[in-house]
């Protein structure tokens, strides 16, 4: 039997773990690690922070999918692994052994600026822990304990994404009180390097919605009552999210396996440059010769092509050659049952966008 060690539940291994489950591949051992029993799915995030989606319409769950696999699932996670003993140690305790090991562990937030930020802050990976951050943050707002104040630091797709839907959750609630919302970019730009007429329709969407948008700013320091800028403006903030990057897990960098900033180089056949016999994918890996950015479109396009590998590897094939989409369909929701879409330069803003966002989201989440 071979045995193939699948690291992390993220959107790749949810994928791949689907895949196995409908070729049954004889003379596979699959195992799969992973501390969560169910995965969220980035797609319906902001739909379920601006209250359009409740926290279990977001969760894939994992046994099953290991079950349909014949997969045995490890409740823990990895802390290390040694590609050339070919063994991981569990957070649990003990060590596990693989033939093939696939690493699907995903990013983490970057957490920038003063210490009081790192303590405050909430990043918005892990998408679950978020989510259920931002619903407490909601439940306290809606009994008084707190005002109906957020930040937002980092303007990228996700961060304005964010912001638009924490502020129509916030306003549906129908407050008597202010409701006030901060998006905060170091850059001097929204979506910094992004689409020239998607940074302007978002701008837009964000000055309909009444975002306040600090551009060019740093937290000086974070306190329970908000932040207070580099420019010393006060933003009042019961909440902050950190929507600011994404940083590789820092146990990668014991692996002895080849890492461009930390995240993990692999080859088109999505082994690692250093190791064939580890695999690399999602959010995790550095797609040496051809980068991506780190999407979940990517991550999802990856899992199916893993599968294959893992086919191929059980009857001793040579394995396929990955060629990732130039550009995908960015679908951004703008919080009020409305998105916007961006492919090859064109940004669309139609009625029709959400519904069709939906349908791609909720198939998803029907396959699991
Ligand atoms: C608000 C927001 C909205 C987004 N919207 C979109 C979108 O609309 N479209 C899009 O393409 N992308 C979107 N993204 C990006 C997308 O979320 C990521 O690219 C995607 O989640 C990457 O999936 P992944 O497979 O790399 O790992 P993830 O799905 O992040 O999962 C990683 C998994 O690894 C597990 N894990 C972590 N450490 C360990 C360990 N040591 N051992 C074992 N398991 C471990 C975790 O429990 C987690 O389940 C969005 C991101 C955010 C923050």
């Amino acid at each position: 039997m071979t045995r193939i060690l699948l690291i992390g539940g993220g959107h790749s291994h949810v994928v791949a773990l689907r895949h196995l489950g409908r070729r049954k591949l004889a003379g596979l051992d699959i195992h799969l690690v992973s501390p969560d029993l169910t995965t969220s799915y980035s797609g319906l995030l902001p739909g379920h922070i601006a209250g359009h989606w409740t926290r279990h319409a977001l969760e894939i769950p994992l046994p099953p999918l290991c079950r349909t696999a014949g997969a045995t699932l490890h409740s823990t996670r990895v802390t290390s692994l040694d590609p050339v003993a070919q063994t991981v140690d569990l957070a649990s305790g003990g060590t596990l052994s693989f033939d093939f090991a696939s690493l699907d562990i995903g990013a983490i937030a970057e957490v920038p600026g003063p210490e009081t930020l790192r303590t405050l802050g909430v990043p918005v990976k892990p998408l679950g822990p978020f989510a259920d951050r931002w619903s407490a943050f909601v439940s306290q707002v809606e009994t008084g304990k707190i005002q109906p104040h957020a930040a937002i630091l980092g303007a990228g797709t996700a961060g304005v994404e964010l912001a638009l839907s924490m502020k129509y959750r916030l306003d549906e609630l129908g407050l008597s009180r202010p409701v006030r919302v901060s998006l905060i970019e170091r850059g001097t730009e929204l979506l910094p390097g992004g689409n020239v007429s998607m940074r302007a329709q978002l701008q837009r969407e964000l000055q309909r919605a009444c975002v306040a948008i600090f551009t060019g700013e740093t937290v000086a320091d974070a306190n329970e009552s908000g932040l207070r800028l580099a420019s010393r403006e006060h933003v009042p903030a019961g909440f902050v999210a950190l929507a600011t990057g994404a940083r590789p897990q820092a146990w990668l960098a014991g692996t002895g396996l080849t890492l461009h900033d930390g995240f993990v180089s692999v080859i088109r056949t999505l082994q690692t440059v250093s190791h064939p016999n580890v695999f690399a994918c999602g959010d995790t890996a550095h797609l040496a010769l051809d980068p991506r950015p780190k999407a979940g479109v990517f991550a999802v396009r990856q899992g199916a092509v893993l599968a294959e590998q893992i086919a191929r590897l059980a009857i001793n094939q040579p394995l396929a050659q990955y060629h990732p989409q130039k550009d995908y369909l960015k679908l951004v929701s703008l919080g009020r049952r409305r998105a916007i879409a961006e492919k090859w330069g064109i940004t669309l803003n139609l009625p029709g966008l959400w519904a069709l966002k939906r349908h791609i989201d909720l198939k998803f989440m029907d396959n699991s």
